[in-house]
């Protein structure tokens, strides 16, 4: 299939070509008609499938050529590197469509947790008039209510006039995802696309049983085998980040450490770094990690298992982007093994335990639970997915 059959102008398909893409992603595929007839749409489609053209190429077509100068679309997203991803696409995508774009985020030294708050000051001061708005725009809404920005948001589609299109996606739907997609479309008829959270293909999952202690030092080992392309490696919390950060550095390793607890401007020029390859690896929470979009990195460490298995999508969904190929190594130290079970369980397969020499655990892992692979659902439904196979 090409961008062509998919009924884009030619604005477009010029933008695309000028980015590189040959094809349209699975969830392009399914999306643009679906926008472009501009019916509602509840996506489950994470990062790295493509989602943002996905949404983008359909709504500048639809706005292109009529009433400008007034807001017409809104794309509301979790955090500020997303936001300002967000626009860097619609204005690569939308450069001959004469259409202008803008981000809207908190103020240097915020939390990135102030994007849709900061939307909502605008709001209030009068500085945003939305009653032109056609389109909005839910994505990551798992993400966005994790953040606790549930308040927010309603609050914000209470001021939106209901005459709309709405596009709405989240990697996971739990009930509360659930409960916001039908406060935010209403009855409109949405169409649905993509699956239950599932981690891109092309990824190679490596679980090595070790010492919680041995960690670092396996890790330094494993950073040894990885000589090219970059390594995000994600840690529970900051401290373990900061603190891993200066043993690897102390082993000789191009490292930053990336979270909440740092400056805007130290957070900039470290992913800046990390993008231009001066550093190879960059240790991360998760929440910091959200929205980074860096090309090529070949190795997803979990230094901790997630307590929330959807978090172990969310990680490995950094690599192996758009068909690339990618490894995700999980670090499993004997108090992880249950949780590690979780994330077997919401994917529906289970990974060997291998073990590396010189880092052997104290006690031989548990080994995944026998059961039959379920069987693979295509589209099921939001009600069909809340009642789904998801584990807490
Ligand atoms: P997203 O899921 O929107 O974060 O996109 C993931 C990555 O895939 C981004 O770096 C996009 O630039 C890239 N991408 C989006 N669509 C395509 C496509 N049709 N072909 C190749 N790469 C794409």
């Amino acid at each position: 299939m090409s961008f062509t059959s998919l009924g884009l102008v030619p604005e477009l398909l010029r933008a695309i070509e000028e980015r590189g893409y040959t094809e349209p992603t699975p969830v392009q595929q399914q999306a643009v008609p679906v926008v472009l007839e501009g019916r509602d749409l509840v996506g489950s489609a994470q990062t790295g499938t493509g989602k943002t053209a996905a949404f983008l190429l359909p709504i500048l077509q639809r706005l292109k050529d009529r009433r400008r100068g007034v807001l017409r679309a809104l794309v509301l997203v979790p955090t500020r590197e997303l936001a300002e991803q967000v626009l860097r696409s619609a204005q690569a995508y939308g450069r001959y469509c004469g259409l202008r774009a803008a981000a809207v985020y908190g103020g240097v030294g915020m939390e990135p947790q102030t994007t849709p708050g900061r939307l909502l000051d605008h709001m209030g001061r009068g500085h945003v008039d939305s009653s032109n708005l056609e389109v909005l725009v839910l994505d990551e809404a798992d993400r966005m209510l994790d953040m606790g920005f549930a308040p927010d948001v309603r609050r914000i589609l209470a001021t939106l006039p209901t005459e709309r299109q709405t596009l709405f996606f989240s990697a996971t739907i739990s009930g509360d995802v659930d409960r916001l997609a039908r406060r935010a479309l209403k009855e409109h008829a949405a169409v649905e696309i993509g699956r239950r959270a599932e981690a891109a293909h092309g990824v190679e999952h490596i679980l090595v049983a070790v010492d919680k202690a041995e960690k670092r030092g396996l890790l330094a080992r494993m950073l040894e085998k990885v000589p090219q392309g970059r390594t995000l490696v994600f840690t529970r919390t900051k401290f373990t980040a900061d603190k891993l950060a200066r043993h690897l550095r102390r082993e000789g390793k191009e490292v930053a450490a990336l979270h909440g607890g740092k400056t805007q401007s130290f957070r900039t020029a470290t992913l800046e770094r990390f993008k231009n390859g001066r550093t190879r690896v960059l240790v991360a929470t998760d929440v910091a990690a959200r929205g980074i979009d860096v090309e090529n990195i070949v190795m997803v460490v979990n230094y901790d298992v997630p307590r929330d298995p959807e978090v172990y999508v969310h990680r490995v969904g950094r690599t192996a982007r758009a068909g690339a190929q990618g490894v995700a190594l999980t670090l499993m130290s004997p108090d992880e093994w249950l949780m590690m079970r979780d994330v077997e369980k919401l994917m529906g397969r289970s990974f060997p335990r291998e073990i590396v020499p010189g880092f052997e655990p104290s006690v031989a892992p548990l080994q995944p639970e026998q059961r039959a692979k379920p069987p693979q659902r295509r589209g099921p439904s939001v009600r069909a997915r809340r009642g789904g196979a998801r584990v807490r």
